[in-house]
């Protein structure tokens, strides 16, 4: 067949000419499938193009009846045809009637044809369409035919996503790649983001698709190749291959398929069907992740994941694409997407451009949602799939709220939202003027309402919101976002620059609380089977005393002469905490020795996050000068469910009686011991939960700045007293079935309360 029509490259260049002629879109394709079927010596050729509202419609046929165009259609996974989309798998058949998925459509005339070869029309790995041949005679099309078809299923899908199309879809209809989708993920941050789509790792479009030279294009295929190789290799042999904050088995994934002669064969073959070197790369990309998308085995999905971060820097290599530069291009209200990310790379985006994040991948936890809670920007996460779905300028809206993203939502939904972030933005305005209102309980209790922050950015929050003061400063935020370990004297300058900037209000500035799922590059311990209940916090600490001594000394020389609160993490004996104030000692003698300046006055504070201090509540008290709770990790031991596992995170109530009774045992031995406590987890940020620990008897609360208005709010209503009453008879009462939280809800409801 080759012989008699000039193959492939034959026709990718008849194409070529057919796309640079100023033809109208119908009259194109028209000519696109009668250079197709009579290259292929085909009888007939057709174009199905996926319609938004899933149904391939025909829209151009060489052989079968010429009415039948705009009118022939079928739903994706109905027929042939509709298999082939919904697969993204191409069918070769030699009697196309006997295959069970086969369906008549009368209007076609397409009963005479007796075999049929169908090829998925991809753009990402996404069926946009199909694309077929057919022939009267019995016969199996061959593999060359096979693989031109897919080639020349490339250009079809560049005429689609160019829009080239729109002009010939019927008023009302639209194609399948501008439909609007909404896709379910999880709520990692509150807000509602409207904005346009910005993908993080940028996809690189290959606009020149066809070669005059095959040999030459191979030659540069090899070349790239060959650097590319050389890149990986370089980056396994130096030492520091976790500041790139990559890991060696990724690098080696990478090695892997840099030298799998299957991969490079088949690019080879695509470039001697007439495409360029990176024409073949997205076209061998494409398949590749079409196949495996459907893929539910998460080891072989990160595979995936690699196959397609390294074929990504071939067509970077090839292409000559050097990045853009954040700032340029970036749209005024951008919402970044990203399979996965890290802190500083959200960091690096300019804040005041950045509307919402959302992510393939993250945990309520992972420090990436961290810091995007700290610049109030709404995120959803476990979002699977949307990174292909979307493309740079897609209108989006992200709804942190109810974990939705509404990608290029129709009209009346954009309506509904922008009335919704105008009814938030009232609410903010109502919060903001509270900001001055001292926070008292309606029956004259004093709240100290504090702020958890981790870093520069978090700050001017402190009089933006109101609080009083920070409860919680995560300094392993500088940590987790540096490249290399932060020296002594960029954590004094940092700490310095930090309280200076609270001014008068205190600061509780943690001590390091890395390890677990708290991954520092430059830092890694051993692969931990638990994590969570593995080395770190002050356990790490303690065994690296040269870490710890280093960030005590840089705390006090930034808070010479000013009052330093500092805070030990996971602490679990007591004697933990003995240890601390015996280098503390020491750091205070040796910088008193060397004249140095020190703090006014000196509190060492401890977390409640282990259960096993429950049972040393006296002795605990009685070590410290205050005790701050973070309950996040607190209720994760208590209930032995992981916090990051959105599985079993969420099946069970941190409002149930168990927790609350926890909790109000700490309280107790607070006030029988006289030691100041507070709370610093997730559970002092939601107006319900603040007033549940009110009534338990917190007086102190620290939370993330976005919510010191609302939880003001509440408590400015609240009876403190009359709830104190009903949560200890509800506590006290064995036989209770009411669950707490209705009870909390109910009382907050029959209240007037704000939530
Ligand atoms: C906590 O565990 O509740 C806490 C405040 O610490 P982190 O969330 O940083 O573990
Ligand atoms: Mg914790």
């Amino acid at each position: 067949m080759r012989d008699q029509s000039g193959g492939p490259r034959v026709l990718l260049r008849r194409l070529r000419e057919l796309m640079a002629e100023p033809l109208e879109p119908q009259e194109r394709l028209d000519r696109i499938v009668r250079q197709i079927a009579s290259n292929m010596v085909a009888e007939v050729c057709s174009v199905y193009v996926l319609r938004a509202d899933g149904v391939l419609e025909l829209y151009a046929t060489e052989g079968l009846n010429k009415e039948a165009v705009h009118l022939s259609q079928l739903k994706m996974g109905q027929g042939l045809v509709g298999t082939i989309a919904a697969s993204a798998q191409p069918l070769n058949l030699s009697d196309a009637q006997s295959h069970p998925a086969f369906r008549y459509l009368p209007e076609t005339g397409e009963e005479i044809y007796h075999s049929f070869l169908g090829v998925p029309i991809l753009r990402g790995g996404r069926s946009l369409g199909v694309l077929v041949v057919q022939n009267k005679a019995s016969r199996n099309y061959r593999d060359d035919e096979l693989e031109a078809l897919e080639t020349t299923a490339m250009v079809i899908a560049e005429m689609i996503a160019t829009g080239d199309l729109k002009k010939i879809t019927k008023p009302g209809l639209e194609l399948d790649l501008t439909r609007s989708i909404t896709i379910d993920g999880d709520s990692y941050n509150d807000g509602i983001g409207l904005g346009y789509v910005v993908l993080h790792e940028p996809r690189i479009v290959v606009t020149n698709l066809l070669n005059d030279d095959a040999e030459k294009e191979i030659r540069r295929l090899a070349e790239a190749l060959g650097s590319l190789r050389i890149s990986i290799d370089d980056m396994l042999s130096r030492r520091e291959v976790s500041m790139e904050g990559e890991h060696r088995e990724v690098l080696e994934t990478y090695r892997m398929f840099a030298h799998d002669q299957g991969w490079v064969r088949k690019l080879e073959e695509a470039i001697r069907n007439g495409l360029t070197a990176e024409a073949a790369v997205e076209k061998v990309q494409s398949d590749t992740k079409a196949r495996m998308i459907r893929l539910t085995d998460p080891y072989l999905r990160e595979r995936m994941h690699d196959f397609e971060d390294l074929a990504n820097r071939l067509l970077r290599m090839l292409t000559g694409y050097t990045g853009r530069t954040l700032a340029e291009g970036l749209p005024a209200d951008a919402i970044i997407f990203a399979r996965a990310m890290g802190a500083a790379e959200l960091l690096d985006y300019p804040r005041t451009n950045v509307r919402g994040l959302v992510l393939e991948e993250g945990a309520v936890t992972s420090h990436v949602v961290i810091v995007a809670r700290a610049m109030g920007i709404p995120v959803v996460g476990q979002a699977a799939g949307v990174v292909a779905l979307a493309e740079n300028g897609d209108a989006v809206i992200v709804d942190g709220e109810e974990g939705h993203i509404h990608l290029r939502p129709l009209s009346d939904l954009q309506r509904a939202y922008e009335e919704k972030v105008r009814f938030r933005a009232r609410r903010q305005e109502q919060f903001r003027a509270l900001r001055a209102v001292e926070p008292v309980t309606k029956d004259g209790q004093r709240i100290h309402l504090l702020m958890n922050a981790g870093l520069l950015v978090d700050l001017p929050q402190l009089s933006e919101s109101g609080a009083e003061g920070i409860g919680l400063f995560r300094t392993e935020l500088q940590f987790m976002i540096a490249s290399t370990m932060p020296k002594a004297d960029e954590q004094e300058s940092f700490y310095r620059s930090v309280i200076k900037q609270s001014g008068s209000r205190p600061v509780t500035f943690r001590t390091l609380d890395i390890g677990g799922d708290k991954v520092v590059p430059y830092f890694r311990g051993h692969e931990e089977e638990n994590p969570a209940l593995g080395w770190r916090a002050i356990r790490l600490s303690l065994d690296r005393p040269g870490l710890l001594r280093t960030q005590l000394r840089a705390m006090l020389r930034a808070a010479a002469d000013r009052e330093l609160k500092l805070m030990v993490p996971m602490v679990t004996e007591v004697q933990e905490i003995v240890r601390v104030r015996d280098i503390l000692r020491k750091e205070v003698q040796h910088l008193s020795r060397f004249g140095h300046g020190l703090p006014r006055k000196l509190q060492v504070g401890a977390m409640l996050e282990v259960p096993a201090l429950l049972w040393q509540l006296d002795e605990l008290m009685e070590a410290v000068d205050f005790v701050s709770v973070g309950s996040n990790d607190l209720f994760q031991f208590a209930m032995a469910v992981d916090r990051g596992n959105a599985r079993v995170s969420d099946r069970f109530d941190p409002l149930g009686r168990s927790f609350l009774r926890i909790l109000r045992d700490i309280v107790r031995a607070g006030q029988r011991t006289g030691t100041p406590l507070t709370l610093c987890g997730e559970l002092a940020g939601k107006p319900l939960s603040a007033m549940a620990l009110l009534g338990l008897g917190f007086r102190s609360i620290s939370m993330s700045p976005a919510s010191i208005g609302p939880v003001k709010a509440m408590l400015l209503a609240l009876d403190v007293g009359a709830l104190s009453k009903v949560m200890e008879d509800a506590l006290n009462d064995t036989q209770a079935v009411e669950p707490m939280r209705h009870l909390l809800e109910h009382f907050a409801h029959s209240h007037n309360i704000p939530l």
